[in-house]
């Protein structure tokens, strides 16, 4: 497919048309930003490291039956998706307490969280992405009653599968977070699942294998998000 010009450049992803409508290419750069684009930085290796480790993910996902926009690898970072229609609304669920929600609700860091929560927020960066609820999704036109129930149920699948394949690895699944876009009337998983968009701690030690390493300073970002990688068995010394 040949890559033509570019639709959308993220913080650390850009997107590109392809001479088919229905597929787009996503690119992973090395950029990294944090506090809404407060703090960035380019890390070395970051765009590769996270191309392979979320095709590797998506491939687990499609597995077990959840519709994703994923296609196939194209390069070291770049990779094939679906065209989606996105809806504007991020799913967050929640195995641990850490982040906004201990900020938010003064709940201790790393308290186990039974059943897992569910939130929901507008993705507007002017906004810093505010927490909502499904009425404000439905009053404003973000996303259907449909597609809030399709979203949820899709999301804690996510957590099903993901739990226990970084649970088998020696890792938690603390919290991430998801976008949906919709293709043919389907909500389908769109955007990506790398560390950079959820929490994985040790089990052991709860040492932190994350995003948070850059959020917080504690260094060795991407040695961090090869290590979790290599933990569930991805190999990434075999793309330049
Ligand atoms: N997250 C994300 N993008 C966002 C907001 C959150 O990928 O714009 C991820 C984040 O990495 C974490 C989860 O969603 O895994 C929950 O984030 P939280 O609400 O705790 O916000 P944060 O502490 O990251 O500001």
């Amino acid at each position: 497919m040949e890559k033509r010009d570019i639709v959308n450049t993220g913080k650390a992803k850009s997107l590109y048309r392809t001479d088919n409508p229905d597929f787009m290419i996503m690119e992973f750069r090395n950029d990294t930003s944090a506090f809404d684009g407060g703090k960035v930085a380019q890390l070395d290796r970051k765009g590769m490291v996270n191309n392979r480790f979320n095709a590797f993910i998506m491939d687990r996902l499609e597995s077990a039956g959840i519709p994703t926009h994923f296609q196939q690898l194209l390069s070291a970072r770049e990779s094939l998706v679906k065209s989606l229609q996105m809806i504007p609304v991020e799913c967050v669920v929640r195995n641990l307490a850490a982040g906004s929600l201990c900020r938010r609700l003064g709940i201790e860091e790393g308290i186990e969280i039974e059943p897992p929560t569910f939130e929901l927020f507008l993705k507007n960066d002017a906004l810093h992405d505010p927490m909502i609820n499904e009425s404000h999704a439905l009053a404003f036109g973000w996303a259907s009653a449909d597609q809030l129930v399709r979203m949820k149920t899709l999301t804690y699948q996510v957590n099903d599968v993901l739990k226990a394949l970084f649970a088998d690895a020696g890792m938690l699944l603390v919290d991430y977070k998801l976008e949906f876009g919709v293709a043919g009337g389907e909500v389908v998983l769109g955007d990506e699942f790398s560390p950079d968009g959820c929490r994985i701690w040790d089990s052991e030690t709860r040492e932190k294998l994350d995003k948070d390493r850059f959020r917080q300073d504690l260094g060795n970002v991407v040695e961090s998000y090869e290590i979790v990688g290599r933990r569930l068995g991805i190999d990434f010394e075999d793309t330049d």
